[in-house]
């Protein structure tokens, strides 16, 4: 291998650590020092393992098994549909003030009780809150930046007209609301509330830096009601722990009349006022309503199909870089919206964002809305080679946040304590990827399932806590989870793999997945009698999924 590949490579590992963590890996962590080192130890070993494992398994015949049904399955590029039925509303009016870094307005959610359990409380999620300086935390979880609490006031349901008071976990994310008058299943409300959310000025996911606002998990948003209740689990910084309903979202958003935004949902109108603007947004069928805002944004754009792709990006010392860089993120999320939609059903929204901004995990997810890092990106000593860093950069990244508007935003999940239904996945997009664009080299990432890193006595379908630390939970859930679905593939071929996920997506599109609802087609299809397929799910899997031992 030369140095130039070997540079390439080395980039290629520190990407997809930082991408797959982009899920979120904090660049100046302890954790992620130690384990980039080791990577780049390793990264020849596993490259060339990876390529053989792939090469021998792809010369295997898909198995045939007894039990298994081989058609039915939704065809290729088939469409996704909105659903018909009754759905939440958020209807908010939202201000963003980039002088006190403030964002906040009035919110009315409409939603029905869509369990058989009286509600006789909710709750909301205020991840905003997390982000509180250090001196105020008196509460547990958080990152303990320069935001603040999340004042919430006026909080009133329509039913009664009376104001509610609420109350603060110990996890200072979780607000509870008592209803003085339960709700029950099926039973309609609109919950109004006022709310400021402080940004942290961080390079996060969620904060400003750079004059670029990322305003994501910003107002209090209705949890997810479980048959054990309201899910609440603990926010933690390396990975997603948001989990929420199928909403539309109409909103109102001022921001300062200069800045250009980009968002989820489509923008349905515009008016300026002195010094603001009042953008118009609808989203349909989303789980969760971001944006993204910058007076710096430049914007390259372009069309797949239906969908306008936008990738907004900002310059710095080499402009002609930062518009390269640019316009190969674009060309990747196209290329992956082709890919996927012809592989799981087509992306079923007008828009799709991609944001350029300076955070510190390579990549995050939303919907209708990615943002990837800037700051991989912007070394190589030529032109050449940073247009090859780039391309590696947004193969891998952009590739794998797209994958997440199936796995996250079609589907839901619990991203919390079923991990691997939007990590694994979305990393196996990746391949899916690679197969689309470059049919010749696909596969190519270091993914090994003996190079030290994954925690084997692990099975891949544990909750983000049952991982002894990040780098553990990133080699499982991501590397050897993607790994582990790329096995899956390569055994009963294209044809019934994909098959089986794209008929995994329309059955639970705009739902929340739970695993088995993914291994109960597996298995109607493949057998719960081929061999093959059973080490694979024996070796990786608990026992909470794995088909019955022959005797
Ligand atoms: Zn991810």
């Amino acid at each position: 291998m030369n140095k130039k590949i070997r540079a390439i490579s080395l980039m290629l590992v520190a990407c997809m650590l930082f991408s797959v963590a982009g899920c979120k890996i904090r660049i100046h962590s302890k954790e992620t020092t130690e384990t980039t080192t080791t990577t780049e130890a390793t990264t020849t070993e596993a490259t060339t393992e990876a390529t053989t494992t792939a090469e021998s398994s792809a010369a295997t015949e898909p198995s045939e098994t007894t039990s298994s049904e081989s058609s039915g399955f939704p065809e290729k590029g088939c469409k996704i549909e909105f659903p018909s039925g009754d759905r939440y509303l958020y209807k908010m009016y939202l201000t963003l003030d980039d002088k006190k870094n403030t964002i906040g307005g009035h919110v009315d959610a409409t939603f029905f009780n869509d369990s058989s359990d009286d509600w006789d409380k909710l709750c909301l999620r205020d991840y905003s809150s997390l982000f509180l300086k250090p001196e105020d935390a008196g509460y547990d979880g958080g990152v303990k930046t320069n935001g603040a609490l999340t004042e919430i006031n006026n909080i009133q349901d329509s039913r009664t007209g009376n104001t509610i008071e609420y109350e603060r976990d110990k996890d200072v994310s979780v607000v509870w609301l008592p209803l003085e008058k339960k709700l029950a299943p099926g039973e309609k409300m609109t919950l109004s509330y006022d709310f400021v959310a402080q940004i942290p000025t961080v390079a996060d996911r969620y904060g400003v830096q750079d004059g670029v606002f990322c305003i994501t998990n910003f107002y209090p948003i209705l949890a997810e009601y479980t048959s054990e209740g309201w899910s609440h689990i603990g926010f933690y910084a390396c990975g997603e722990c948001f989990y929420s309903e199928i909403a539309d979202f109409d909103v109102m958003l001022t921001v300062p009349s200069d800045m250009v935004v980009l968002s989820t949902g489509v923008e349905t109108s515009e008016a300026k006022e002195g010094d603001t603007k009042t953008i118009g947004i609808y989203a349909e069928c989303v789980r969760d309503f971001v944006f993204c805002g910058s007076k710096n944004f430049k914007l390259v754009e372009g069309d797949y199909k239906d969908t306008h792709v936008r990738t907004a990006y900002f310059e710095e010392e080499k402009p002609e870089y930062d518009k390269m860089e640019a316009e190969i993120a674009l060309k990747a999320a196209i290329d992956s919206l082709e890919a996927f939609g012809s592989a799981f059903g087509e992306y079923p929204y007008k828009d799709l964002e991609v944001i350029i901004a300076p955070i510190s995990a390579g990549g995050m997810e939303y919907p209708n809305l990615v943002i990837i890092s800037k700051a991989f990106v912007g070394t190589g000593d030529s032109d050449e080679s940073r247009k090859e860093i780039y391309q590696l950069s947004a193969d891998n990244v952009v590739s794998h946040e797209v994958g997440h508007q199936w796995f996250m935003g079609i589907v839901g999940s619990n991203s919390g304590l079923q991990p691997w239904l939007d990590e694994s996945f979305a990393s196996f997009t990746e391949y899916i990827y690679e197969l689309a664009v470059y049919p010749d080299k696909a596969h190519q990432l270091p993914v090994t399932f003996d190079d030290g890193y994954y925690t084997r006595n692990v099975p891949i379908n544990k909750s983000y806590f049952d991982y002894d630390d990040n780098m553990s939970y990133i080699s499982s859930v991501y590397w050897r989870g993607k790994q582990i679905l790329v096995n899956m593939y390569e055994l009963l071929g294209e044809e019934q793999f994909n098959g089986i996920i794209r008929e995994y997506v329309h059955e639970f599109a705009f739902k929340n997945a739970d695993q088995m609802d993914f291994f109960n087609l597996l298995y109607k299809y493949a057998g719960t009698d081929n061999e093959k397929l059973n080490d694979i799910i024996y070796e990786n899997f608990d026992d909470t999924v794995q088909p019955p031992k022959a005797a």
